[in-house]
């Protein structure tokens, strides 16, 4: 299988980075061989030339005889040609015996250059040979009066210099062939970590949450399995608690909608008294309301999960408790509840929207709801620098220890008869505590069954002063 065309493409780009490298190298390490290798040349002509060019300096002329006395005492000199030519370049001396060029003029460049009163050193590296010229004037009192050539033509060192850049090319393509098989390994690797990943975003695309990426290793592709892994299990999670909220929500509408049925078919079935058919048409009167609070609080749930942008204004928390008790004076004092206050002044929240209302209602309302008769409500607003703390507490019957970490959740409640009875729909706490931490604070209960509950909402303190002050920093 080919693998996807990024992947592909990341290998491509090594093998050529890798390939560019590698001859970078060799050209450089060819380079640096001649380099060495011409210098050792130059090295050792200038030790050979020196000893001929001093065992002449001193005549006066140089001629065929005396060049040749000189070269058998010098004996022999180890090169593959040595000529020794007299001021005018003709040849005094040719150690070639092929093409011997005694008495004729010798008109090579290094010899031309030579005899201008400069030393010449000249080598090329051509055919796996090394090939040196190097020529050196003879001079007697500042005079040039002829010059020793010498030339040499190494197939030795220019093996060495051949089988080492072809051992450095052999190790060039059999390091590259590595990389390539390399890469194409890697890329056959990573292209299937990633179409394993791709498979499982489709099946979560299709609902399929129960599907885990198992990939080993530490690299980007095992972190985004395990990022994927935890996005299906928060999916699952969410979807199975909507699952649960519309199982429960259809569970809790249909209970009123099914007592309306049951009463309207007494009605229309039974001959029955105008007392009687009153009072069921008061219960239905009763569910119908019970249905319309539901809705309604349902809205106010969904409003308050959905919000993004809301409207905060600055409350008093003591007007607000008073608003509440006005509201609720009439359903307390039906049931000879009192509601009693011991409020602190300039109790200032930031409410978003009438949030601080609607927790205060809730919880007042159910310390009514759920109290006994002619019990009581009380509600304490206590301030700090940073917090604002309400405590609504109840002389109701309390909720047993085991219910207590249920009571926020939606359509929970502890005495289903009760509650219903009372009106209620077991939403009022999950709404009061969206409300709340929406607003950034926090709720506790602790209550004693038979005794009471209390219920303590902290709220952030708005200090005017210091938001204030804050403004009119520059
Ligand atoms: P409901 O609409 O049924 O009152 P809530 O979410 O407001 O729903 O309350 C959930 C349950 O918690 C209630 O059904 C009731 O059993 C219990 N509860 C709430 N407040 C109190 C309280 N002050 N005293 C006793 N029980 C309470």
């Amino acid at each position: 299988m080919l693998p996807s065309s990024s992947q592909l493409r990341n290998a491509l780009a090594y093998v050529a980075i890798t390939l560019l490298a590698l001859l970078f190298l060799n050209l450089y390490s060819a380079r640096n061989t001649r380099t060495l290798m011409f210098q050792a040349k130059y090295t050792a002509a200038q030790d050979k030339l020196q000893p001929i060019v001093s065992a002449f300096s001193g005549l006066d002329a140089l001629t065929v005889e005396n060049v040749e006395q000189v070269i058998s005492v010098l004996g022999d000199l180890n090169v593959t040609r040595v000529i020794v030519t007299d001021y005018e370049a003709r040849a005094l001396y040719d150690s070639s015996v092929g093409q011997n060029c005694v008495g004729r003029y010798v008109l090579f460049e290094e010899v031309a250059q030579a005899l201008g009163g400069n030393d010449v050193f000249y080598c090329v590296y051509d055919s796996g040979a090394l090939e040196s010229r190097a020529a050196m004037p003879v001079q007697t009192d500042g005079a040039t009066i002829g010059c020793v050539y010498m030339m040499e033509y190494d197939t030795a060192q220019g093996k060495i210099i051949a089988d080492l850049e072809r051992t450095f090319l052999r190790g060039s393509v059999i390091l590259e062939a590595a990389i390539v098989l390399a890469s194409v390994c890697f890329s056959i690797i990573s292209s299937g970590r990633m179409r394993k990943i791709l498979t499982s975003v489709r099946l979560a695309r299709e609902g399929e949450y129960n599907y885990k990426i198992r990939m080993r290793g530490a690299d980007e592709f095992s972190k985004l399995a395990a990022e994927f892994n935890k996005l299906t299990e928060r999916l699952q999670a969410s979807e199975s608690a909507q699952r649960q909220f519309i199982s429960d929500a259809s569970h809790e509408l249909k209970t009123p909608l099914a007592s309306i049925k049951l009463l309207s078919d007494s009605i229309l079935q039974n001959d029955m008294d105008t007392a009687t058919m009153r009072e069921f048409v008061a219960d239905i009167g009763s569910e119908s309301d019970r249905l319309t609070r539901m809705a309604q609080k349902l809205l106010v749930l969904n409003r308050t999960e959905h919000a993004v942008e809301l409207e905060h204004e600055v409350v008093d928390a003591e007007q607000v408790v008073s608003h509440v008790f006005r509201m609720l004076i009439p359903l307390a004092e039906r049931r000879e509840i009192h509601l009693t206050g011991d409020l602190e002044h300039g109790c200032l929240v930031l409410s978003a929207e009438d949030d601080l209302y609607q927790i205060l209602f809730n919880l007042v309302e159910n310390g009514i709801k759920y109290n006994r008769d002619g019990g009581s409500v009380h509600v304490k607003l206590r301030r700090t620098d940073d917090d604002v703390t309400i405590t609504v507490e109840d002389t109701g019957a309390g909720i047993p220890r085991e219910a207590l970490e249920h009571i926020f959740e939606r359509f929970y409640r502890v005495d289903k008869a009760r509650s219903r009875q009372a009106g209620g729909s077991g939403l009022g706490l999950s709404i009061v505590r969206e409300l709340v931490a929406r607003n950034l604070g926090t709720i506790d209960v602790s209550s004693i069954e038979g005794s009471g509950t209390r219920f303590t909402v902290v709220l952030p303190y708005f200090d005017m002063e210091r938001e204030e002050g804050h403004d009119e920093e520059p």
